[in-house]
């Protein structure tokens, strides 16, 4: 394709506010796919994604508008794929900014728009929903203008679901977004921008050309993995799989190269020509780290190996999580899984539950830790890195230890800012800005703080959700790195240490953390023939405690003493109820307590 007729964009907009919506419209009003065809929306094509209304995998489709070429590069829609949608963003050269005209822009609108202007987009804003009794279409485009900065004279009215101003959005996209620029004679650079299993076709890989072409048959060499393969098919999607005999320059497509894994491939990686290599590999490669860590373990042991086949099944599509076998006290055989973030951790464990069909039990997650460490008798000084509680060395030889922190901004309706405040400020947060943003119903509180990432894994969405009944948008990046007084403390039920629920915590926030699991166990474990002491400590130290009062023996006498069916039925019911529960320190403890103990309330 004539390079100046080719266009690349895709779509940022806040959860829900038409992002998938709008591009079914574009490829129905391009002709990609018959009436019959469009099925309630093609771009989202996982159920979990479907139900939560995140896109977890880009999908980017080609369409074609008064003779030009329209590359729709779909992005990830969540904050723990921030790499990868700045990579999806770096193959575009503009992108449309959906903003609900009865919502108004909110963080997440903003995090992506900063990501979108870091890549140098063309920015054409769109306002959709406009078909709404709410919609206030001047009120965002002025709030656009505030808050972004934008110039929103121009912006197209939308409506996604009802086709008002489709076309207009297609005509800006020509119009306004510039086309790429390349060198079709130099050396084939392409950016590798994201990749997927197909049961047919192997590894699937979304590309964009730089410079040269892709044709089939050529050699390629992925030059941060540094290996070569043979490219056997070059295609689009429209969005029906489309071959082709090459991908020129500017072009978004895909190849197939005979790759078995997706963990082979790693987004950001520039492809060259294997005969004729480009000298430098393109910018803002990044090895991707998992950031929080959180034991998996199988309710009932008997599913360890159905828990591993399809942990490894997951991993096909998704070279972005880490799984390594972990065995506890209280869970016995399970998995150590690394993941890019909250959200990340909670789509896996959703997939395991449901498409997997498996019963788990999470520990409570933890962050990476940098620990210093004096030398030993037998070893240096050294830096180790921490994602296991359990894995704790020795605290004598603990010099310091650095937690990652993160930048968060919340958008909020004014009257619940003073709760998020007060949450904030528990979790450790500093405050860094407090502003007001838009103009009457519109107007809302933006406010920035910078907290430890260990304090948010916890359960800082839930909160935010709660005390705002929903109405606060939520968004962070990591900022490095920061020297904490982090202890780890630990759980014991009966004198026993339960590994499964130790965890690394602010020595200042240690003692209301301890409080409130030794309270939810009493409330969970079940009462036994004799006194359970369940505490809180720090190293020997116990900093909270509760007592869970023992049975007394009549009562239990009485309970059996009955008719002996009622009594054989009553055994047959504690058998099964056996099966569930874990035995620590002699004490029977019920799977659900495990998981009820880490929802912090
Ligand atoms: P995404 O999360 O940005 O991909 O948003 P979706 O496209 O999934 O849309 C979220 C919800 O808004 C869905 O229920 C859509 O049907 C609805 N929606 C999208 N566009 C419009 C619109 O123009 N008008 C109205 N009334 N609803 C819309
Ligand atoms: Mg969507």
């Amino acid at each position: 394709t004539d390079i100046s007729k080719i266009r690349n964009f895709s779509i940022i907009a806040h959860i829900d506010h038409g992002k998938s919506t709008l591009a079914d419209r574009l490829i129905q009003a391009t002709g990609g796919l018959t009436e019959r065809e469009m099925s309630a929306q093609v771009l989202d094509n996982m159920d979990i994604e479907r139900e939560r209304g995140i896109t977890i995998k880009a999908q980017t489709v080609r369409l074609t508008w008064k003779g030009h070429e329209l590359n729709l590069m779909d992005t990830p829609g969540h904050v723990d794929f921030a790499y990868e949608v700045s990579r999806s963003l770096a193959a575009c050269e503009g992108a449309l900014l959906v903003v609900d005209s009865a919502q108004g822009v909110e963080a997440q609108t903003l995090a992506n728009v900063y990501a979108s202007i870091e890549q140098d987009h063309e920015i054409v804003p769109v306002i959709n929903k406009i078909d709404l009794p709410a919609a206030d279409p001047e009120g965002v485009k002025q709030e656009i203008e505030e808050i972004i900065g934008l110039d929103a004279s121009e912006a197209v009215l939308a409506s996604a679901k009802t086709g008002i101003g489709i076309e207009a959005v297609l005509d800006a996209i020509v119009a306004k977004i510039p086309p790429p620029r390349g060198d079709k004679d130099a050396p084939l650079k392409a950016m590798l921008v994201d990749s997927w299993y197909d049961p047919y076709l192997g590894v699937v890989i979304l590309v964009r050309v730089i410079d040269g072409s892709l044709r089939k048959g050529m050699a390629i060499k992925f030059m941060q993995a540094g290996t070569t393969h043979l490219v056997d098919r070059v295609g689009c999607f429209t969005p029906k799989r489309t071959d082709l005999p090459e991908l020129t320059t500017g072009e978004i497509g895909f190849i197939t190269a005979q790759i078995k894994e997706v963990a082979e491939t790693r987004v950001g990686d520039t492809i060259t020509d294997a005969k004729r290599p480009a000298v430098a590999a393109l910018p803002g490669f990044k090895e991707v780290q998992p950031v929080v860590f959180c034991g998996l373990f199988p309710t009932d042991a008997a599913e360890f190996e159905k828990l591993r086949d399809s942990l490894y099944k997951l991993r096909l599509n998704d070279a972005s999580f880490s799984f390594e076998m972990e065995t506890s006290a209280a869970l016995g055989f399970g998995f150590r899984c690394g993941f890019l973030g909250l959200l990340h951790l909670e789509i896996i464990q959703e997939r395991l539950t449901r498409e997997y069909d498996l019963d788990l039990i999470t520990t409570a997650p933890s962050v990476v830790y940098q620990i210093h460490l004096s030398h030993s008798k037998t070893e240096d000084a050294q830096t180790i890195e921490l994602h296991n509680p359990a894995d704790m060395p020795d605290p004598n030889r603990i010099e310091s230890i650095e937690e990652p922190w993160i930048e968060a901004t919340i958008y909020t309706p004014d009257e619940y800012l003073g709760a998020i405040l007060k949450l904030c400020q528990d979790r450790r947060g500093i405050q860094k800005n407090l502003t007001y943003v838009g103009t009457g119903a519109h107007q809302r509180a933006q406010v920035t703080y910078e907290l430890p990432l260990n304090e948010v894994v916890f359960d800082f969405y839930d909160r935010l959700k709660s005390i705002t009944r929903g109405y606060a948008s939520f968004d962070y990046h990591q900022i490095g790195y920061r020297t904490g007084d982090l202890v780890k403390m630990s759980i014991l039920v009966n004198e026993e240490p339960v590994d499964a629920l130790s965890m690394i915590t602010h020595r200042g926030t240690a003692e209301q953390r301890g409080r409130g699991m030794c309270e939810r166990l009493k409330e969970l474990i079940p009462r036994h023939l004799f006194k359970i002491p369940i505490q809180a400590a720090i190293g020997g130290k116990v900093i909270a405690r509760e007592t869970i009062s023992a049975l007394r023996k009549d009562v239990t006498a009485k309970c059996y003493g009955g008719d002996a069916t009622r009594k054989r039925k009553l055994l047959e019911k504690q058998k099964k109820g056996k099966a569930k529960m874990r035995e620590y320190g002699s004490v029977s403890i019920p799977q659900e307590a495990f998981i009820a103990a880490l929802r912090m309330g």
